[in-house]
């Protein structure tokens, strides 16, 4: 198949370019395109065959669930048999946004969108492009990360490219995405909200709307075999570079001298290494393939930068990476929790 890849101004969208693509969803074949949080691979939700033509440009495990994105409040009608007080509240706060809410699913929702369970997710969007493709598609658009399943997340079209080229029918390329990692996945149908999987929107700021929110245990750890993750995608191996990641956790100025001892030993061995760095210690190492993942006083830059720097390692053939820890509240919970999940929850304390 050949993929088409067209370049749109994200502030001054072409209407054509997003009619073609609603064109494409509505005959039921696939789109990505950027969102506030990652690029998303898009085909209609309630369309069963465009879900599975999801699955398999993805390579994604079929129990993994889709998240449906919706533009309008609208739409949810159709898609949920209820709508609770506390998803209400939530969704007047941070909607459109980078909050995804896991409802009961009514009839019309395909078991192969929702990978056989009787909930569905869904996400408003904050992207203008974004909005304005639902819209015009005139479909709810079933849209998990335009990765291959278990590579980082894209945070650019050129990332898409890479994985998806030649599976899809159109990407349609926004410049790079603002938040840069996933959406915090809340499920609203327990009369405690449950944050399923931690991302943008932190606990506190859900706590601040509707008092207590708990969160789910398999996600602050390795997934034991009889653990189930509330959110299926959780229990498989994720964001992971090609190259295995040690994470080393203690006293900065420790974990930088730890670093730089064992890089000096891979150098002399010819051992390529990478090291994920931080802005305030990215001069403090000798030798390695040394990326700024961005600054500890502005946790938004990490989150933004953490995806195109597991990528770049990947693109630079490193054998191994080296990686520092970071404060695990507020963003920083859903930081550490792709990191440790891209190291497969190797960390060693120095
Ligand atoms: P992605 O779109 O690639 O960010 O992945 C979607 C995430 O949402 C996965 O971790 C899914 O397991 C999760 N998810 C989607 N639908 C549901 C649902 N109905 N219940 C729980 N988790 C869900
Ligand atoms: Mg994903």
């Amino acid at each position: 198949m050949d993929t088409r890849i067209v370049t749109i101004n994200p502030e001054h969208i072409d209407t054509k370019v997003i009619e073609e693509a609603g064109r494409i969803l509505k005959r039921g074949g696939l789109v990505a395109f950027p969102t506030e949080t990652v690029y998303g691979l898009g085909g209609d939700a309630l369309n069963a065959e465009s879900s599975g033509k999801i699955y398999a440009a993805k390579g994604r495990p079929s129990d993994n669930p889709l998240i449906v994105h919706i533009s309008d409040i609208e739409q949810l009608d159709k898609l949920v048999c209820e709508i609770p007080d506390n998803a209400k509240k939530l969704m007047d706060a941070f909607w459109p946004g980078p909050m995804t809410l896991i409802f009961k699913k009514s009839g019309l929702v395909p078991d192969g969108t929702t990978g056989g369970l009787d909930t569905v997710a869904v996400r408003m969007p904050n992207h203008k492009a974004a909005l304005e493709l639902i819209r015009t598609s005139g479909v709810a658009i079933a849209a998990p990360s335009a990765n291959t399943s278990g590579r980082p997340s894209p945070t650019t079209a050129a990332h898409v490219a890479d994985d998806l080229s030649g599976k899809i029918d159109m990407i349609i390329d926004g410049s790079a995405v603002g938040i840069g990692i996933e959406s915090t996945i809340v499920d609203v149908t327990s009369e405690i909200p449950m944050v399923l999987r931690p991302g943008y929107i932190t606990m506190e700021m859900l706590e601040k709307v509707v008092g207590k929110v708990g969160i789910d245990k398999a996600i602050t750890g390795p997934v034991s075999p009889d653990v189930k993750p509330k959110a299926p995608g959780m229990k498989y191996k994720h964001y992971a570079p090609k190259a295995e990641l040690t994470m080393f956790k203690g006293e900065l100025k420790n974990v930088v001298e730890h670093i730089n001892n064992l890089t000096d030993k891979n150098v002399k061995s010819g051992i390529k290494t990478g090291i994920i760095a931080c802005e305030e210690t990215k001069d403090m190492y000798k030798a390695g393939e040394v990326l700024s993942i961005g600054s500890r006083n502005n946790e938004d830059t990490i989150a933004h930068n953490l995806y195109g720097v597991l990528r770049k390692f990947d693109d630079m053939n490193v054998d191994v990476i080296y990686g520092e820890t970071f404060e695990d509240n507020r963003l920083g919970q859903a930081i550490m929790n792709r990191l440790l999940k891209a190291a497969g929850y190797h960390v060693e304390k120095v």
